[in-house]
């Protein structure tokens, strides 16, 4: 498998969280690729394929392949997530459930989105955070948050152009 260049001197590599404006105003988040490579990129942390504007899981042809990192992996790598999930006033004995109902999220959302991914969960002070890959993710954690414990929690939404937070308040 041949590596032509190193992707961290890459041009499109620079480390920029935070979504710019292009020469035509244009926001742009610096971790969905602008770069249109002409053959297939593999992600050399999770294998994911990258050709002609879409990662997909698959099997890396014989020829020549470029490795790359793929958003989800960069984000991971640079602690940036794109979606967080705050969840207030939670019993703490509810955590382990969520835990499930998180992952039971990103299984069905990664079967059709392979960069929507969960970052962490980590509960502090009885509250618990949940930071994921995808800004779409946090929103599907947060509405099957709202579905479980019906009535009894509120959802907001905040942030804008890819990074998402959704504050998840329970009524205990
Ligand atoms: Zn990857």
């Amino acid at each position: 498998m041949g590596a032509h260049q190193n992707p961290s001197q890459h041009p499109h590599h620079q480390p920029q969280r935070h979504p710019q404006r292009d020469q035509t105003g244009t926001l742009r988040d610096p971790y969905v690729e602008q770069k249109k490579a002409p053959g297939i990129e593999v992600c050399q942390v999770c294998a994911l394929l990258h050709h002609a504007g879409r990662w997909y899981e698959g099997t890396p042809p014989l020829e020549d392949v470029e490795l790359t990192i793929c958003p989800a992996c960069r984000r991971v790598r640079d602690r940036a997530p794109a979606g967080t999930v705050r969840l207030r006033g939670f019993s703490p004995g509810h955590f382990e459930e969520i835990r499930g109902i998180a992952r039971n999220v990103e299984s069905k959302e990664r079967a059709e989105h392979p960069l929507e991914r969960l970052m962490e969960m980590v509960e502090t002070n009885g509250e618990m955070r949940v930071t994921t890959t995808g800004a779409h993710l946090a929103r599907g954690i947060g509405e099957a948050l709202r579905r479980r414990f019906r009535g009894e929690v509120s959802l907001r939404y905040l942030g804008e152009a890819g990074e998402l937070q959704v504050e998840a308040q329970h009524r205990s």
